[in-house]
This record gives structure tokens, C-alpha cells and sequence, in this order.
């Protein structure tokens, strides 16, 4: 029997807000040493009374518009009651029945068309502290307790781990395009945890779902529900049923394990929380934060290929990190206002080769590069006027990022303009020939596109220097004069 996996994610973004969601707190703990960013009110003390901190509540705002969610009029907070020694106040402080956006969907690119995951909601909260084992010991840092979190829930739209990776990329870049979080996954400002069901392909009904904990990468994500699917699929197969539960990712040994059994929203005793009011929420407040809105990563990469003529697949690349784009458009306008100008096709092919290619190779993002958008511009100019040629291009990119110099003052130092000179050329060519003779006999006999090999040979004789077009034509009119007449 065939199968088909059922994906829906629960998503905890922390907020990039100055203090914590109910108190005065620094929310920047994660360097700070443990237990120095605390209060009463983050340290649950008797007496304490919680403050809401209003651009948490915009941050919400901000990714339930982007998400394009509805925004509630009206929103208020619950209190989760359990006990865990990260949770001093014995409750979290989070909204249950009325979240405050709710209804969105993001879109996905599945086998080339878009796919609509549907946001069943998006509820502002607070984080919990942490725990630490050491030799035996548990101890307990706070000062996370009480920074603002979003829990982002979507619909189980999801059929793939490759489905959850896009839809976790896609919204990362949302909320880093916010600026509302840093969506860092390793430093624990974005965590991810995993329903899964399996059904026979065909079935309406969906099947029982298990909760995955404890992924902290995309790349465990993807592993945790491969694993799962199959776990639950060999249930199935050998006629059993699947335990509605909770399960833990174990990263070492590659395998999830129960945890405990599903709790269920009654086992929280939620209850409107009376220290703090209801919300109002005016719709011009809401109108302002969406008129401030960015422009979306998909909107840019509508533009690009409609104003710059580039693919769907070379725009996704170039709008998936803000900063990223930002470079871009800024290499475009002064490409534009160049003589001659630089298009904007070239500048794309440029950043998602070889500026892409630095970026990986030192493990870097674009704001630490040397090279900067107008050194770009100034280096493809070159090209266009014909003094290098693309390939010189290349290393002299290479080493603009590396020196901070400009390229025009590379190529002077370095003697790299292009050397189109007939004369010089027809020499090089000759010389080539005369040192490939069984090249030059294939060629003749028919074999016409070892007039490749050929050519790269000439480039190799003048490091790169060579105008290509003069090149080929001198080959063509040297290796005509050497075939041998028919009389
Ligand atoms: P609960 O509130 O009990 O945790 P919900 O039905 O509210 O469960 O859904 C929580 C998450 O689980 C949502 O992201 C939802 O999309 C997903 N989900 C719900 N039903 C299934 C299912 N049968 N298989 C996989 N995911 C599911
Ligand atoms: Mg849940
Ligand atoms: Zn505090």
C-alpha cells in the first residue's frame, strides 16, 4: 500500500524586541551571564504585576499582515498552568482562545507551482528559562523567562519534509525581512515542533498524529519527520495503531522516542489572566504597521522578473536574504546611471555565481564582503567597454573582496586589460598550432569543435587576456590556411 505523510508545524520565534514582553528586562540574554537579566515580575515573586510590551504586540502584528492573516479587534492573554522549574510563576502567560491574528497562509514552490500552507494562527507568548545539567546538578538560568515569543501554528498542509523545509525557509526569511526576529535556529530564536500523521493514499480521514520535539536545524527537522513517517508507515504495515503522543528527536542516535503521552488543552487549566487587559486593537494602528511594511520576499521576486527579466529560480535566490537584495538593487541602479551601462540580468549572474560563490567559500554574508555593490558595477563596466574579459573578470573579483581595492586599479597594477591586438594574437594562434598538430589534423578531418580545446589553449598562453572574438576568428582563417588543397 502506498502512503502519504500529513505535516503540520508549530513554529516559536523569539522576538528581537529591547526588553521582555511583561517587565523592563534586557531581552538580549545570550551572552549575558546567567541570572543578571531578571526582575520580579520575569522571576514570578509574589506581588510582581506584568506590563505588556507594545512592540512585541506590533512584531505580531507585523507577521500575522506578512502571513497574511486576519488581525484580531479584539485579543486577550490566558494563563498555561504546569510546573517545570524554567517556569517560576507555575504558568506561562500566553493567549488561548483569542489570538491575536489568525487565517494566513505563506506560499510554498512545489514541482514549479505555488503552494498555499495555510497559518492557523499566530499568539504572542512568553519564553521560559533554561535548564542545565552539570555533573548531576540542575540549575536554572532566567534570564530567558520572559522574553516575547510568537508561536506561528500551521494547518496540516504539509506532505513532505521537503514541504517543511520550504515552508520553514519561507518563513524564516519573513521574519528576518521584519527585522521582528534573527530566526536563528542554532542560537534558539526560531524552534520548530513537528506533527505527523501517515495515511493510505486515497483516505479522507487523516490518522493519528505524534508531536516531534527537539529539532534544532533544519537539517533534523527533515531527518526527525523521514524517521517518523517511516516509523509510523511499519506500524501501520504490521497492523497496529499509532499511540497519540509526544516524541522527542534523539540527534545522536538519529531516532525519535516517546516522551510522554499527548496532554491536552485541559490539562493546562487555562484561564483569562487578571493581571493583565484585554486588547483593543484599532484598525488605523493596524493600517499604520501595514502601510510600514517592507516589500516581501515573494512581491521582490515578482519585480525582479518582471522589471529585470530574470528567472523565477535566479530571483528566489537574490531575495531570500534581505541584505542580499538590498546589495542587489543597489548594483542595479548604479548599473544603471553606468556608461555603459551594466543590465541587470548581468549583475544577477554575477551575484548568484561568483559573489555567492566567495560568500560560501568563506562562510560569510554579504555586509562582510570587501566588495561592495558599486566595485561590482565598476568591474562588470570593464567588461562591458572590453578592456578584460570575463574571465580575468573573475579573479580580479576575487581579489577586490580580498584587498578592498578597486578593480580598474587591480588591472592597471597587474597589466590584465585584454589584449586585442591582431598582430600579438595571430602570433599566439600560430604558436598553438605549430605545438598541436594532431589537434589541427582532427580539426581538418571534421572534428570542428576541438577549435574549443584550441581556444583554451590561447587563453591559457595569455592568462585570460585574449578578446575571445578576435581569437576564434583567427583560429578559423589560420587552421582554413593549413588544409591542404585539393589540385
Ligand atoms: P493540538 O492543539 O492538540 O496540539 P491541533 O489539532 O490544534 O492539535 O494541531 C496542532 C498542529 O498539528 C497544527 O500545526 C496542525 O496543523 C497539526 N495537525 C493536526 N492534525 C494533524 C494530523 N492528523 N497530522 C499531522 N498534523 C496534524
Ligand atoms: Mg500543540
Ligand atoms: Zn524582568
Amino acid at each position: 500500500m502506498e502512503y502519504e505523510a500529513i505535516i503540520g508545524l508549530e513554529v516559536h520565534v523569539q522576538l528581537l524586541t529591547k526588553s521582555k514582553m511583561f517587565c523592563g528586562c534586557d531581552a538580549n540574554y545570550q551572552d549575558a551571564p546567567p541570572n543578571t537579566h531578571v526582575c520580579p515580575v520575569c522571576l514570578g515573586l509574589p506581588g510582581a504585576l506584568p506590563v505588556i510590551n507594545r512592540k512585541a504586540v506590533e512584531y505580531t502584528i507585523m507577521t500575522g499582515l506578512a502571513l497574511n492573516c486576519e488581525i484580531a479587534r479584539e485579543t486577550k492573554w490566558d494563563r498555561k498552568n504546569y510546573h517545570y522549574p524554567d517556569l517560576p510563576k507555575g504558568y506561562q502567560i500566553s493567549q488561548y482562545d483569542l489570538p491575536l491574528t489568525v487565517n494566513g497562509y505563506l506560499t510554498i514552490e512545489v514541482d514549479g507551482q505555488p503552494k498555499r500552507i495555510g497559518i492557523r494562527r499566530v499568539h504572542l507568548e512568553e519564553d521560559t528559562g533554561r535548564l542545565y545539567h552539570v555533573n548531576g546538578q540542575a540549575l536554572v538560568d532566567y534570564n530567558r523567562s520572559g522574553v516575547p515569543l510568537i508561536e506561528i501554528v500551521s494547518e496540516p498542509d504539509i506532505r513532505s519534509p521537503e514541504e517543511a523545509r520550504l515552508y520553514l525557509q519561507k518563513l524564516r526569511t519573513i521574519v528576518r525581512y521584519l527585522g521582528v526576529s534573527s530566526g536563528d535556529m542554532e542560537a534558539g530564536a526560531l524552534r520548530v515542533d513537528a506533527n505527523v500523521s501517515v495515511r493510505p493514499v486515497g483516505q479522507e480521514t487523516f490518522g493519528t498524529q505524534v508531536e516531534v520535539k527537539n529539532m534544532n536545524s533544519f537539517r533534523s527537522v527533515k531527518l526527525a519527520l523521514e524517521y517518523e513517517i517511516k516509523r509510523q508507515i511499519a506500524i501501520l504495515e504490521a497492523g497496529g495503531t499509532v499511540e497519540r503522543e509526544t516524541r522527542g528527536w534523539i540527534e545522536t542516535e538519529g531516532r525519535t522516542a516517546s516522551q510522554r503521552s499527548k496532554e491536552e488543552a485541559h490539562d493546562y487549566r487555562y484561564f483569562p489572566e487578571p493581571d493583565l487587559p484585554p486588547l483593543d486593537i484599532s484598525p488605523a494602528w493596524v493600517e499604520e504597521l501595514r502601510r510600514a511594511l517592507p516589500e516581501m520576499p515573494d512581491q521582490k521576486a515578482e519585480r525582479y522578473q518582471r522589471e529585470y527579466g530574470l528567472t523565477a529560480y535566479d530571483a528566489g535566490l537574490l531575495v531570500a536574504e534581505r541584505a542580499v537584495a538590498e546589495w542587489y538593487e543597489e548594483a542595479v541602479a548604479l548599473g544603471q546611471q553606468a556608461k555603459p551601462a551594466v543590465a541587470p540580468k548581468t549583475i544577477a549572474n554575477w551575484v548568484t555565481g561568483e559573489v555567492f560563490r566567495l560568500l560560501r567559500e568563506h562562510n560569510q554574508e554579504i555586509g562582510d564582503l570587501r566588495l561592495t555593490p558599486a566595485a561590482l558595477v565598476e568591474l562588470l563596466g570593464l567588461v562591458a567597454s572590453g578592456a578584460i574579459t570575463a574571465n580575468v573578470a573573475k579573479n580580479v573579483l576575487r581579489e577586490v573582496a580580498e584587498s578592498g581595492k578597486s578593480p580598474a586599479q587591480i588591472v592597471d597594477e597587474r597589466g590584465l586589460r585584454q589584449i586585442s591586438d591582431e598582430t600579438r594574437l595571430a602570433e599566439v594562434v600560430a604558436q598553438v598550432l605549430d605545438q598541436h598538430p594532431d589537434e589541427v589534423q582532427a580539426y581538418l578531418n571534421g572534428r570542428e569543435k576541438v577549435i574549443k580545446w584550441l581556444m583554451g589553449q590561447v587563453m591559457r598562453a595569455t592568462r585570460g587576456q585574449a578578446n575571445p572574438q578576435v581569437v576564434m576568428s583567427l583560429l578559423k582563417q589560420h587552421l582554413e590556411a593549413r588544409r591542404p588543397s585539393d589540385s
